[in-house]
């Protein structure tokens, strides 16, 4: 999937659209490697009652990989496995609903650059 396309960037003017270049996420995930701590999850929902009552739940949108999905009984589910650190959640949330650290060191994901 091109990023672009994840953001909906076909509906910028096409001018704007021609100076993007495409990014390919799932080329860039495959170069990360990720050290899970199943023993203690960085992310967690602080109380599910609030997501109930949460109209739009920008939380299934605003993470790059996914990582919150809605659960058959209208539970918000966390893969915190797949996070990939961006920071977004702890701002994005309108309720600050969601539970955040660092994952405890070892863990996380490592990132490769050049
Ligand atoms: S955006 Fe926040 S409050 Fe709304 S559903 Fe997601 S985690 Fe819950
Ligand atoms: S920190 Fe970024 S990648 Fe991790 S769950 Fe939040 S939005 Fe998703």
């Amino acid at each position: 999937m091109k990023r672009n396309d994840a953001f909906g960037t076909r509906e910028l003017p096409e001018e704007l659209q021609e100076s993007l270049q495409d990014v390919y996420v799932d080329d860039l995930l495959v170069t990360l490697k990720y050290f899970v701590d199943e023993n203690q999850p960085h992310l967690w929902i602080e109380d599910q009652d609030i997501c109930a009552r949460c109209q739009h739940k920008p939380c299934l949108y605003f993470c790059p990989v996914n990582v919150y999905s809605l659960a058959y009984d209208g539970t918000i589910q966390v893969s915190y496995q797949a996070c990939v650190e961006c920071g977004s959640c702890r701002v994005a949330c309108p309720y600050t609903n969601i539970g955040w650290v660092l994952p405890r060191g070892g863990y996380g994901v490592a990132y490769k650059f050049g």
